[in-house]
């Protein structure tokens, strides 16, 4: 098939992570007789930096263009005053905005060799097989805010539609997978918890009555996810709770540069990237780790170009490099010495 990609690589480790999974596509396109066009745009700092304006025209155009978004990570130091008027993060933000990429999908499934890398037991590890599917372009992120010296709010809105839609989207994950979806609210102090109670029961029991729900308070959530996590199959949740609680369950696979996510509208494209962001303190080392990266691009073939063998030989190529002891710093250990990014990469375009 032909396919045109839009390369978001954006600021730190960005660049350097996006480099090696545009090199995995263009094996894996070679390998199975496809055609991707790449062409690489703009966004966040290095956006601010040449034009400005951390999401240009041109690179607003060029993702219209695409079938699918690879993007790095944005932000850093040098861009991170908080009185400044324009910051990285406000071209993710209206990135998705703009095409209305409501739903974030972060799997979250530690592989058997990395159990050491986690700072949770490996026996609380065991089994560990999570799909957490935030809403992206509602809630607080995206309320009216207001800001004098001495007051700020931020305000947190949900409708029934914006609800309905990312239950859906849990509720069709849920079927493909072990049928259990846990809904994560705080209903017993917010209006918004509890409209989404509300609609997630109604669209789970009619429209998907073979997948059970549990609905979590997300103090709650927090600790299970620590205590019990093989427990989880699907969980779903608003936005500020899904940014918090998915960090939390990264750890749970030990590196931040091990998990991919896709952000999912109601067609076929989708904005792809590592969940990490640009990590300052090692970019520019070669030292990152690419798999994160790497598995946002197999989720791309999965989810935008619906090419589910290709995906699966991506993701065994890496479980496969991982297996051989083939770690960046993050995951080292005495065992398993240290390697490059670019070394990395190199042993999972060897197991495609
Ligand atoms: P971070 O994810 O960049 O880094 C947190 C820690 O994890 C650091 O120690 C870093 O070295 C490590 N790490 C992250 N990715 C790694 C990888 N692939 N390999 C090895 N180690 C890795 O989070 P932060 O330090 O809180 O934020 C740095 C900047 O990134 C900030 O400007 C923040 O706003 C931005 N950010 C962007 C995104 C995004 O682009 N979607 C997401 C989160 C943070």
């Amino acid at each position: 098939m032909k396919a045109c990609i839009t390369l978001l690589p954006g600021d730190g480790i960005g660049p350097e992570v996006t480099a090696e999974a545009v090199r995995c596509l263009q094996h894996v396109a070679r390998k199975f007789n496809h055609e991707f066009e790449m062409q690489s745009a703009a966004i966040g700092g290095a956006a601010i930096d040449a034009e400005g304006d951390p999401l240009p025209a041109a690179t607003i155009a060029a993702c219209h263009k695409a079938d699918a978004l690879l993007l790095g990570a944005i932000g850093g130091p040098k861009w991170s005053d908080p009185d400044a008027r324009v910051r990285p993060e406000q071209g993710l933000l209206r990135l998705r905005r703009e095409f209305d990429f409501y739903a974030n999908l972060r799997p979250v499934a530690p592989h058997p060799a990395l159990l050491d890398a986690s700072p949770l037991k490996a026996h609380l590890l065991a089994g560990v097989d999570i799909m957490v599917v935030r809403e992206l372009t509602g809630g607080i992120y995206f309320g009216e805010k207001t800001r004098t010296a001495e007051h700020a709010t931020d305000l947190c809105a949900y409708s029934a539609t914006e609800i309905e839609r990312i239950i859906r989207v849990a509720g069709r994950l849920a079927r493909a997978r072990r049928h259990r979806i846990v809904s994560v609210d705080k209903a017993n102090v917010l209006e918004t918890s509890r409209l989404w109670r509300t609609v997630t029961e109604r669209v789970l029991t009619a429209e998907f009555p073979d997948v059970s729900l549990e609905h979590m308070l997300v103090d709650a959530a927090a600790m299970h996810l620590l205590r019990r996590p093989a427990d989880f199959d699907v969980m779903v949740t608003e936005n500020m709770f899904g940014d918090i609680l998915t960090d939390e369950a990264s750890m749970l696979a030990g590196s931040m540069g091990l998990l991919p996510s896709a952000s999912l509208g109601d067609d076929r494209k989708g904005l792809y990237e590592p969940i990490h962001g640009s990590a300052p303190d090692i970019a520019g080392k070669g030292i990152a780790n690419p798999y994160a990266a790497i598995l946002s691009a197999a989720m791309l073939l999965r989810h935008s170009l619906q090419l589910e063998e290709e995906a699966v030989a991506l993701e065994t190529a890496v479980a496969r490099a991982i297996d051989q002891g083939v770690r960046t710093p993050d995951i080292a250990t005495a065992e398993h010495a240290p390697v490059s990014t670019r070394a990395a990469a190199d042993a999972v375009l060897q197991e495609i």
